[in-house]
């Protein structure tokens, strides 16, 4: 599942082999495809949801635990970005004047289907959409001086999510890489999560209510670090694809 400006408006589709098919509303109604519409290889990509609210995992790769010398945490560390972080698919992640350390940080997004809460883990599948790709962009020197995270993970366009929606996926070991101008710097697998996708969304659920569209961004494996101005960068993940974004000032 896709979103893509169509004649200047975003639309909402379904991509089948390289053929876009129109759908008459979103992902969140019954779908109604509306016509084939168009090549892929036409489309200007938009982010394929707009969230409510982005909720962001801390620490959550056994490997980056280790990397780093923490012990494994017993319960998720969350925080949140706002919907005004998020980008599409090409678009270009801004360097703030205010920060000498941006990061990228690979991450697994969770779209979710319908509003929900207090989801058990045995019944989260059925209140997810799909899944996607993700980067946490973050202000590192903010995030150490500040000693909370909202400056540091909040800035415009500091969380580009695409290309698309997969919804015919199991979560549970995929691999996740992270390029930097063609180079690999992270991978791991989900296979290494300290807390699976389930129990996630059950987690986080039981805190806030869920909405249509609403992201969740897993946590990132190890490798993390900066970009700079002029750089390229590629989060991709087995199943799901790439998503490339540009870094400017
Ligand atoms: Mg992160």
């Amino acid at each position: 599942m896709l979103r893509f400006l169509h004649q200047g408006r975003p639309s909402c589709g379904i991509l089948n082999g390289d053929e876009v098919i129109q759908l008459e509303g979103d992902f969140f109604t019954p779908l109604r495809p509306l016509r084939t519409c168009c090549a892929f290889s036409q489309i200007h990509l938009l982010s394929p949801c707009k969230p409510s609210k982005v909720v962001a995992v801390g620490l959550n790769y056994r490997d980056h635990a280790r990397e780093l010398n923490f012990p494994v945490p017993d319960t998720p560390i969350i925080f949140l970005k706002p919907p005004t972080s998020v980008i599409g698919p090409g678009e270009a992640v801004l360097y703030p004047a205010a920060s000498s350390q941006v990061d990228y940080e690979a991450e697994l997004g969770v779209i979710m289907k319908d509003r929900a809460r207090n989801i058990s883990p045995a019944d989260a599948r059925d209140h997810i959409l799909g899944y996607t790709c993700a980067n946490d962009v973050t202000a590192r020197d903010l995030q150490k001086n500040d000693g909370q995270w909202t400056r540091a993970k909040s800035f415009d366009t500091f969380c580009p999510v695409g290309p698309w929606i997969e919804t015919d996926l199991k979560p549970d070991n995929l691999l996740i890489e992270f390029y930097l101008n063609g180079e690999r710097r992270q991978f791991s697998r989900t296979s290494q999560f300290i807390f699976p996708v389930d129990y996630l969304v059950s987690f986080i659920s039981g805190i806030m209510t869920l909405e249509p569209g609403d992201l969740i961004i897993t946590g990132t494996p190890p490798g993390v670090g900066p970009m700079k101005p002029g750089d390229k960068i590629e989060v991709r993940i087995e199943g799901i694809g790439s998503l490339k974004n540009t870094v400017t000032r």
